[in-house]
């Protein structure tokens, strides 16, 4: 049996606001070429210099992967009272936390309400939206350095 029936009646979830995915901890934050150029042009800045002051270069099982910073205090960089560039916030986050590493089983759901307060709370989120948020990760391409 695939273990991802477990949500084929859809899951409950309904973000808190808690910001917990967004600060206080290490974290990765991958950008797609859309994720880098629409947040570059929302803060009127050329990408290059986007990718300069606000993203790190991080080494992964597929290569060098381009991520947002962290502060020091392990916020993201564009955490301040909330996301500052939320309009255009990266794949990534709009998808969290309908992700293939907390969907692998009914087990791997349960567990992530001790890091992500709003899941198994609110409305039921249909298992089409579920996998739809699922194809976009898997479908979309970060940045790697071998593409800049
Ligand atoms: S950890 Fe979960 S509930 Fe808290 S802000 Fe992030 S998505 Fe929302």
């Amino acid at each position: 049996m695939d273990d991802k029936l477990f949500y084929e009646d859809g899951l409950r979830f309904s973000c808190q606001r808690c910001s917990v995915c967004c600060r206080g901890g290490p974290g990765f934050v991958f950008l797609s070429k859309t994720d880098a150029q629409g947040i570059a042009k929302s803060l009127d800045m050329p990408l290059h210099e986007f990718i300069q002051v606000y993203c790190r270069w991080v080494e992964w099982d597929d290569g060098t992967r381009l991520s947002l910073k962290e502060k020091i205090s392990l916020d993201c960089v564009f955490w301040k009272d909330g996301c500052l560039i939320y309009e255009v916030r990266p794949i990534q986050c709009r998808t969290y936390p309908f992700w293939d590493s907390m969907l692998e089983s009914e087990e791997t759901w349960r567990s992530a309400s001790a890091y992500c307060p709003g899941t198994g709370k609110g409305d039921v989120i249909s298992k089409t939206v579920i996998e739809s948020c699922l194809e976009l990760d898997r479908s979309t391409p970060v940045i790697m350095k071998t593409d800049i």
